[in-house]
């Protein structure tokens, strides 16, 4: 899965979502998210991100890993 990492807490520019073509792009409070396993690792979203906030799961940087479980967390509280 795809993952959204530091850069877009309080940004949320949304292209992403338009590009996502299963919609698994959800807003929360103060970033987006990635509904882990609704996203089919088609990688649309990464080159559209303008802070460059979106990673491969395992090609987060280690600073932002917190961020692979923040984005499962998400959904398991909805
Ligand atoms: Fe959606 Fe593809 Fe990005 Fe996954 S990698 S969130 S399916 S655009």
């Amino acid at each position: 899965t795809y993952i959204i990492a530091e850069p877009c807490v309080d940004v949320m520019d949304r292209a992403c979502i338009e590009e996502c073509p299963v919609d698994c792009i959800y807003e929360g409070g103060r970033m987006l998210y990635i509904h882990p396993d609704e996203c089919v690792d088609c990688g649309a979203c990464e080159p559209v991100c303008p802070v460059e906030a979106i990673f491969y799961e395992d090609d987060t940087p280690d600073e932002w890993c917190d961020y692979i479980g923040a984005n499962a967390d998400f959904f398991d509280k909805l």
